[in-house]
């Protein structure tokens, strides 16, 4: 199968009329001002370097791109069409929030190869929605996503993590929602704390309180759990290294950790690797010789970074070896356990 990629183009707060706590979108995209004229030099360069076995969609992403100015809009899809036309490129996606779907917007959008509409749910508490001043309730989040599921195109949920008021509890409802909602793929996102964004003041005196690496590997491990018991597939953890996070000039607070989605799956092998033993643990005695069978390519993710895994369940069933190893009929986060 071809390996996937995405062409991003970010279009920067442009025509967003919005204030969320959390945002400071010149930082987020990368980009201060969005000049039109360079997108056809972006794409270029994004694929000098595809190769053959590669599909690509173009993705402008970074801002709310149906809630532009239209003419721009259409001009993007445009120049984003041309690339579908000549075939180097397979498709369009992109980002967009719930309130700015409607059917005017989608009947555009069908016009063009868009392949696939990711919105920005956040979260599906109107207290937290509300909290963080995000200007959208949690009905216009599954009226978008019915009308984007109705016009056929593929939904990507993105949902977030710490957001201020929200609970544990907030943020399981939110992926159980979000699969309700026809989910096709997810992505969470850690709340990170920016310079110069409201939730940067909110911090600085004491409103709001970033989660610490901790809590948001174990509050994102639970949204991962809930999409992957509901067979949604989690595309993303955390803000991409290109999404110029790690200055001094814009990071403020907040579980910045470049490798959260890793350190959130390690978690989430432990959890269940941990309900399988417990399931197996009366044939498990002191000293026993346990094999934790797991997907192809999940060897690491499954012992966890420095072996955080291994040692703690060792630890736990007094087991004289625990060992990990690939097996070729185990999918996903599944694992199979063997016991000598
Ligand atoms: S996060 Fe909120 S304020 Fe920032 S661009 Fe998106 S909608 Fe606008």
């Amino acid at each position: 199968m071809k390996k996937h990629i995405n062409i991003p183009v970010f279009i920067p707060h442009l025509g967003c009329p919005n204030n969320c706590v959390f945002c400071n979108q010149r930082f987020i995209s990368g980009h201060g001002d969005f000049d039109p004229s360079t997108v056809r030099v972006e794409i270029e360069d994004a694929l000098s370097t595809k190769t053959d076995d590669q599909t690509a969609e173009i993705a402008f992403f970074g801002g709310s791109f149906t809630g532009i100015d239209r003419d721009l809009m259409i001009e993007l899809l445009s120049i984003a069409d041309s690339y579908v036309k000549d075939g180097r490129v397979n498709g369009i996606r992109l980002s967009t929030r719930p309130d700015y779907i409607s059917r005017d917007i989608l009947d555009i959008l069908a016009r063009y190869p868009v392949n696939c509409i990711e919105l920005g749910i956040q979260s599906m508490s109107d207290t937290v929605l509300s909290a963080s001043k995000r200007g959208h309730t949690r009905d216009n989040s599954i009226t978008a996503a019915a009308l984007v599921k109705f016009y056929g195109f593929e939904f990507v949920s993105q949902m977030m993590i710490g957001l201020p008021g929200a609970t544990a509890e907030d943020e399981i409802m939110t992926a159980e929602t979000c699969c309700d909602m026809g989910a096709d793929a997810a992505r969470i996102y850690p709340t990170v704390v920016f310079k110069d964004s409201e939730l940067c003041d909110m911090t600085a005196c004491g409103e709001y309180m970033p989660l610490s690496l901790d809590e948001a590997v174990e509050r994102t491990k639970n949204a991962l759990y809930v999409f992957y018991k509901r067979g949604v597939p989690c595309i993303r953890v955390g803000l991409c290294a290109a999404e110029n996070l790690s200055s001094e000039d814009t990071y403020y607070a907040g579980p910045n950790h470049p490798a959260i989605g890793e350190l959130a799956e390690n978690a989430l092998y432990l959890d269940i690797i941990r309900e399988k033993l417990a399931v197996n643990k009366d044939q498990i005695e002191d000293g026993s010789m346990v094999t934790v069978l797991v997907s192809k390519g999940c060897l690491s993710k499954a012992i966890g970074q420095k072996r955080k895994n291994k040692v703690t369940l060792e630890k736990e069933y007094h087991l004289r070896h625990l060992k990990f190893a690939e097996c070729d009929t185990v999918s996903g986060y599944d694992v199979k356990i063997e016991i000598k």
